[in-house]
This record gives structure tokens, C-alpha cells and sequence, in this order.
């Protein structure tokens, strides 16, 4: 079994259940409990429903290709964060590992979206499948104790976006689009809606720092240290909320 990361909450769906109160998992989450939580009889794990709330499941048996658990959910997810992220498509390994940071951080709107140095082969990965956009989702919420899906949207005009979606879309926020050769360092614990670009790995070229600056976005810089898609992603999102 490959374990992409643990689950610090097992996600449940509404066919999982088998009687009021109980769950039947099989499959990927049977195995992780197994082989990580070293799930037995009597043991707690925290639970949550997608979309809903979130609690505790005792194992209350175990058998070749299931467990079953009894669950009591009685706590809110955490909150989200308020923030809209609209990413540059990357490499399709990275962007499952953003998808799945987006998700653990909160974020509950991602746009990915084209752009000059978005390598054209990427758009046509199998891992943009609702499915894997999907599974990804779920591992990040997973990690982060959350139930509640990002949605992912694709964009894969960079000039119609930015020009017929965004002014809407940026309506009443804090616009901002992460550049390492911005003039203004990034703002901190920003109160209020943000919306945050990033590039793509080689970076936005300037005519599209220019265009998303006319569409109300400021360009604003990290520092000096040039940060991975992912890594920037954490690190924005933490310094702006
Ligand atoms: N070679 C690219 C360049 O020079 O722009 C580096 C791109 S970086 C791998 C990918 C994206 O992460 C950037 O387009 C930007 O949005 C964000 N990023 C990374 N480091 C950053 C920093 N120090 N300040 C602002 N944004 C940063």
C-alpha cells in the first residue's frame, strides 16, 4: 500500500453507512487504519461526514475486507479560510500535491488556470480528471481534519479569465498575485476576502503580472528566497490568514 500521508480523519460518505450510526469501510481507508492507526476493536479514530460534521468512530469490527465503525459526530469542521486561490497550472505531480495542500489548508475555491509558461501537454494529464481532483481533495482533508471539498475549477483561456471572470470574482477583496520581483512585500493577517495568484513554475512573464495589475491585483514579493508552487501556496496562505 502506497501512503501518500496520514489520515488524521477518516472522511465518510453518506454510502458508507450501513445502519444509523454505523459505517462500513472498505478499501483504501480499511488498509490505512490497519497498517497506520493499527486500528483494533475498541479503538477511537476521529471521523467526519463529507461535507458535515465531524466526531469519533470506535472500531467495532474487524474482518478480511472491512471494518465497521460506531460514530458519534458532534463537532464542526474547522473554519474556512477566506481566501480564493487561482494557481498556473503546474507539472501534473505538483499540482496534485497543491490540490491536496489547498485542501488541507482550508481553501475552499481553486481556479487552475493557464498560462505563457504552462507546458500545453499538462491540460491534457489524466490527473485532471474530476476523479483524481477529487481523491487529491480528499487526502488534504484528511490530513488537515476537514470535511468540507475545495472546488476546483479549470481555466484554460489565461486572457478571457482575467478579463471577463476576474473582475467579478476579485469584487470586494484583497487582490493579490505572488511575484518575486514585486516592489511591495507581501501583506500580512489580511482581514476580509483575498484573492491570490500564483505562477506557474518558470514564474509569470511580465505582460501577465501587467494584465492581472489592470485586472486590480498587486504584485507583491516573499522575500528574496524563491519558493516551490507548493511551498509558496503554504506560505501565503499562512501569512495572509
Ligand atoms: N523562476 C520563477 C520566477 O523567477 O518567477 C520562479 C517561479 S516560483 C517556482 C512559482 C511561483 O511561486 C511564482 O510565480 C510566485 O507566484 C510564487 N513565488 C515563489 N517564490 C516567491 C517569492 N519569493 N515571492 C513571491 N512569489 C513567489
Amino acid at each position: 500500500m502506497i501512503i501518500e500521508a496520514v489520515m488524521n480523519l477518516i472522511l465518510l460518505f453518506p454510502g458508507d453507512s450501513t445502519d444509523e450510526g454505523v459505517v462500513r469501510l472498505t478499501g483504501r481507508r480499511r488498509d490505512h487504519m490497519l497498517a497506520v492507526h493499527r486500528a483494533a476493536v475498541g479503538d477511537e479514530l476521529t471521523v467526519g461526514i463529507a461535507g458535515g460534521r465531524i466526531g469519533k468512530g470506535r472500531v467495532r469490527k474487524l474482518d478480511d475486507d472491512a471494518i465497521e465503525l460506531a460514530i458519534a459526530l458532534d463537532a464542526d469542521p474547522p473554519p474556512p479560510l477566506d481566501l480564493t486561490l487561482i494557481v498556473a497550472l503546474p507539472r501534473p505531480k505538483v499540482m496534485n500535491r497543491v490540490v491536496a495542500a489547498v485542501a488541507s489548508l482550508g481553501i475552499k475555491r481553486l481556479f487552475l488556470i493557464n498560462s505563457w509558461r504552462v507546458d500545453k501537454s499538462y491540460w491534457k494529464s489524466p490527473r485532471l480528471s474530476p476523479d483524481n481532483l477529487r481523491l487529491q481533495s480528499i487526502l488534504g482533508l484528511e490530513q488537515g481534519r476537514d470535511t468540507v471539498m475545495p472546488a476546483i475549477e479549470l481555466r484554460r483561456l489565461f486572457r478571457p479569465f482575467v478579463e471577463e471572470e476576474l473582475p467579478e470574482l476579485t469584487r470586494e477583496t484583497a487582490a493579490l498575485v505572488a511575484h518575486p520581483y514585486a516592489a511591495e512585500e507581501c501583506p500580512r493577517d489580511v482581514r476580509g476576502p483575498v484573492t491570490l495568484a500564483i505562477g506557474p513554475e518558470g514564474g509569470f512573464i511580465e505582460q501577465e503580472i501587467a494584465s492581472l495589475t489592470r485586472a486590480g491585483f498587486r504584485p507583491v514579493h516573499l522575500g528574496s528566497r524563491i519558493f516551490r508552487v507548493e511551498t509558496a501556496v503554504a506560505a501565503l496562505a499562512g501569512r495572509l490568514k
